[in-house]
């Protein structure tokens, strides 16, 4: 599974529509301070699910709608679209490629999709789940957050490593067998 691409539209400082395209493997967005860098990781992140302005850098959840700049006027919505190629069948779904999408409207509330179809936030959790993918996982590391890592207990550390390696589903399952 590897991304492979990203289009937004009207999220924080892209105004217009902008893709994102990835190859298998490493990938880096370069540019100046404040370019947009962070935010396309939080287009991802918010695709992706994420709930909490906080995780999303924002002081609300409707501060990721283009709030206007350079001659621009705000925007109403904000939608971005995440194109994951499932060739290995990562994601339990019997699509080579998979979309999926979140619109977000000024007047609040979101609305997902998956591979065109309207789905519910709920949907998408459990299609990212199994890939050890999603909302809290830490498959996504911020801006800072690496100092938290690197000093952490060991403990801490274990917690990362076993989130981001998909391990935590299991411990669930695991503690909710044991107070059966
Ligand atoms: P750095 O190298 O400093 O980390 P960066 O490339 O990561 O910078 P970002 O944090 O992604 O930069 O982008 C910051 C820019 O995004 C700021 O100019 C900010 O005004 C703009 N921005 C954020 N939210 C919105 C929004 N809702 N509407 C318009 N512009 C926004
Ligand atoms: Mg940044």
């Amino acid at each position: 599974m590897h991304l492979k691409s990203l289009s937004v539209r009207g999220f924080k400082s892209f105004a217009s529509v902008t893709m994102f395209e990835f190859e298998p493997g490493l990938n880096a967005i370069v540019g100046p301070n404040g370019s947009g860098k962070s935010n396309v990781v939080d287009a991802l992140a918010w695709v992706l699910g994420a709930q909490g302005a906080s995780a999303l850098r924002g002081g609300s959840m409707k501060d990721v709608i283009f709030a206007g700049g350079s001659g621009r006027p705000a925007l109403g919505r904000a939608r971005v679209e995440l194109v994951i190629d499932n060739t290995d069948g990562s994601l339990a779904l019997p699509y080579t490629e998979i979309s999926l999408a979140r619109t977000m409207f000024s007047a609040g509330g979101s609305d997902y999709e998956i591979n065109g179809n309207p789905a519910r936030l709920s949907d998408v959790q459990e299609l990212l789940s199994d890939a050890g993918l999603g909302r809290e996982l830490h498959s996504l590391v911020g801006q800072g957050q690496l100092d938290k890592i690197l000093h952490g207990s060991a403990a801490d550390r274990r917690e990362l490593i076993e989130e981001a390696a998909g391990l935590v589903k299991y411990r669930k399952r695991q503690s909710k067998t044991a107070t059966r």
